[in-house]
């Protein structure tokens, strides 16, 4: 039945930047569906541990620093203790940095490239070598944004990493279709998390942004859940490379 293709009983998720905002939404939706979930994430994510809980749900935590050069290799030894399979991996964890073009130093593009870009791929990567490839099986979600599509004001590093999420998306599911490994991205439109703190609190930006969401209200962790869980399950068995946008209708406009 259609609603069993939802269901993830037995499998279990690991989803990066897990101790806050949209990466606590997924942990929540995939412990609802039935999935025990690993979260990543530089200090300890009780919030989201406590949520998951609440769901009926089984959650560990990753404690690491995703910039630090280990980090993959943390994460693996990790998930080989913690669990027989890894069947869902979320690239969450990303960061912003707002500044003109004309400023942007190295160090700053490299911050933002690596944890958007570099690790989406790497973490990818050794997931699909370790568990999804052997098993044909696996779920990868990575976490794109309106800026995948658009170039944005003041975020050219964000708008380079989040559209080449979108193409690592692409190049990874014709590679990997064959072998049962579901490749998407979701693309969430703007969302009241600490990632738009700054945006939300100018208030000239903020009326400006909020004007063009049809839908006419910012989105919030619960807003991507059902995508999420869509992407994680059978139920998106034939979707492979899309980038699917959970905006409000922000791209339609
Ligand atoms: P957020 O700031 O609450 O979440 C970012 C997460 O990444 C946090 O959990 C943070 O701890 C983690 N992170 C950042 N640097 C890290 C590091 N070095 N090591 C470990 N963890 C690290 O904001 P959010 O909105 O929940 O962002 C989640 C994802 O959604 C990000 O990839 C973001 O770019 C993307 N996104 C957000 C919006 C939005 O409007 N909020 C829109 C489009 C895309």
């Amino acid at each position: 039945m259609i609603l069993d293709q939802f269901r993830l009983n037995g499998e279990t998720a690991v989803v990066t930047g897990a101790n806050t905002g949209l990466g606590q939404g997924f942990c929540v939706a995939f412990a609802q569906a039935g999935a025990d979930v690993i979260g990543v994430a530089r200090r300890s994510m009780q919030e989201t541990r406590e949520k998951v809980e609440a769901a009926g749900g089984v959650f560990h935590e990753i404690i690491v620093d995703l910039s630090s050069p280990d980090a993959i290799s943390v994460i693996m030894e990790r998930c080989e203790a913690l669990c027989s399979r890894v069947d869902i991996l979320v690239n969450n964890a990303g960061v912003i940095i707002r500044e003109d073009a004309k400023d942007v130093s190295e160090e700053n593009w490299d911050k933002v490239v690596s944890l958007n870009e570099k690790l989406v791929f790497f973490l990818s990567q050794a997931m699909a070598n370790r568990y999804f490839l052997p098993n044909h099986y696996g779920k990868i979600i990575s976490i794109a944004s309106m800026l995948s599509f658009q170039g944005g004001i003041r975020v050219p590093s964000y708008a380079a990493s989040k559209s080449a999420v979108m193409g690592i998306t692409k190049a990874l599911a014709n590679e990997w279709a064959p072998f049962g490994v579901n490749v998407n991205a979701i693309a969430p439109g703007y969302m009241a998390t600490n990632n738009t703190t700054n945006l939300r609190s100018d208030a000239q930006r903020s009326e400006a942004i909020l004007e063009r969401i049809p839908a006419g209200r910012w989105g919030t962790p619960d807003d991507i859940m059902g995508a999420g869980v869509f992407l994680a399950s059978d139920a998106s068995a034939y979707v492979n490379g899309f980038t699917l946008a959970v905006d409000g209708g922000w791209l339609g406009r």
